[in-house]
């Protein structure tokens, strides 16, 4: 374990074979020297973008100055999209308390992913349309909090656009479109009393959700389809400011890791696998940093190493684009600390067509792939919180996390542990489980944008 970062090494017979799939996986392999350097291009590039320099981290001023007090109260619509799921949610906080909460699921097929963004909207509209008259309250005046889980430009606590769509969404139409104001036309279109009070990222949400269970919490990461980060940072660190910010002393900040990287500066650790994944990937070239880690591409960086393992005829066959998944990852992991390997064998041989008989020992080899992958994943989130962590020095931060990955991967929560430990040894931290931020969160966001609105009146 050099330094404590590295992968135990594959355990099979052939040792020659071994030696040689080693060899070809080390580029996917990083030690603690590589991860310090990660950590400084990343630290540099928040600093830049913070200052409104060119920089692949968006670092987006959120408008949202502080978190639950307990004193949050009303009646609340939230839309979460940009997820595994749509939903539409209703929510009521009493004295900060949940008191009440309904959900509906809607699908989004992939026309509407794939075709234009009005149509999107309007899609979005006819499910709150649904949503409010299954609950009867068609004809009330009700205000919505929107999880927008996407690269934005903010304006405003409740306005921005989108800069770029990410994971399984591509939308045509929407360069320079104010996402609220188009939701907001579109709900008015079909006569309902609905206004969109706040517009927020998942990651903002989850920070809201997560200081609403534990005051400590300061930083929020989502491991799911895809990956990201906030924080609050010292509001007179951030250099973008459209709306008045009196008082002020902090500010969430919308890190947007998804894309760090792609200007470039992380070439140092990209390799043929990452390479191939981009190229398979729905939006190539952009959100590199989030195809090592969300969960929508884990499958394919195990498809795509394989694959390169059987060119080179370490493995028997490649496995086709898209048939491994990360859920595929996570039992093979789960597995493989038991020492076992039928379901392995089983989920490669389905994703060879069926007709490829498989050794033990491939198995292993899988296996081994598959902790190399994790691993990865698990130490480029931990050197992004940690160097959150370092950068806002306080005695102590919670770190709320959310996201199908974190939830259900078998190892990810331990080894961001030890990762974060090992690369902030400094810093006090935990890591909590917070739920749902992009229900609960947005409707706490819109109190919390109701509180500041009073206050100011
Ligand atoms: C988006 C982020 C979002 C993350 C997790 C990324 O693709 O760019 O805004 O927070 O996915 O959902
Ligand atoms: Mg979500």
């Amino acid at each position: 374990y050099q330094n404590g970062f590295l992968p135990p090494p594959l355990q099979i017979d052939d040792k020659v074979r071994a030696q040689k799939i080693t060899t070809r996986l080390s580029g996917m392999v990083l030690g603690g020297r590589e991860l310090a350097r990660v950590g400084a291009v990343f630290e540099n590039e928040l600093q830049r973008g913070l200052s409104e320099q060119p920089s692949s981290l968006q670092m987006e001023n959120t408008y949202v100055p502080e978190l639950p007090d307990g004193t949050e109260e009303g009646l609340f619509l939230a839309l979460d999209l940009g997820g595994t799921n749509f939903r539409v949610l209703l929510l009521e906080l009493r004295a900060g308390q949940l008191v009440r909460e309904d959900v509906k699921q809607y699908h989004i097929s992939d026309a509407l992913r794939l075709g234009s963004g009005e149509d999107l909207f309007n899609f979005l509209a006819d499910c709150v349309l649904d949503f409010v008259r299954s609950e009867g309250m068609e004809k009330e005046s009700l205000s919505l909090g929107f999880t927008f889980s996407f690269p934005m430009r903010q304006h405003s606590i409740h306005s921005g656009e989108l800069i770029t769509w990410t994971k399984s969404f591509k939308c045509g139409g929407m360069g320079g479109v104010d996402v609220a104001a188009l939701l907001q036309r579109c709900l008015h279109a079909r006569d309902l009393d609905v206004t969109v009070r706040v517009l927020l990222n998942d990651t903002t949400g989850t920070l809201v959700a997560g200081a609403h269970i534990d005051p400590a919490v300061g930083i929020a990461a989502i491991l799911g389809t895809g990956s990201n980060g906030c924080y609050m940072e010292r509001a007179e660190r951030v250099q973008h400011w459209e709306a008045a910010h009196a008082r002020v002393h902090d500010v969430c900040v919308d890190v947007e890791w998804g894309a760090f990287g792609d200007n470039g500066c992380l070439d140092f650790i990209r390799t043929d696998v990452d390479r191939d994944v981009d190229a398979h990937s729905l939006l190539a070239t952009s959100f590199t940093f989030e195809k090592y880690i969300g969960g929508k591409y884990l499958g394919e960086v195990l498809r795509a190493a394989l694959a390169g393992l059987a060119r080179a005829r370490l493995f028997p066959a490649a496995p086709a684009p898209a048939s491994l998944h990360t859920a595929d990852i996570s039992a093979i992991e789960e597995e493989s600390s038991r020492g076992e390997c039928a379901d392995t064998l089983r989920i490669l041989e389905a994703a060879l067509g069926g007709n490829v008989r498989l050794s033990t020992e491939d198995a292993r080899v899988a296996q081994h792939v598959a902790a190399i992958i994790s691993n990865r994943a698990a130490q480029l989130v931990s050197v992004c919180i940690a160097t959150l962590l370092r950068r806002m020095s306080r005695p102590y931060v919670v770190v709320a996390v959310d996201g199908s990955v974190y939830k259900r991967h078998p190892r990810i929560q331990a080894l961001m542990r030890r990762y974060i430990a090992l690369l902030a040894p400094q810093h006090r931290f935990s890591l909590l489980a917070a739920e749902d931020g992009s229900g609960k969160g947005s409707a706490l966001t819109a109190a919390i944008a109701a509180r500041i609105a009073a206050r100011a009146d």
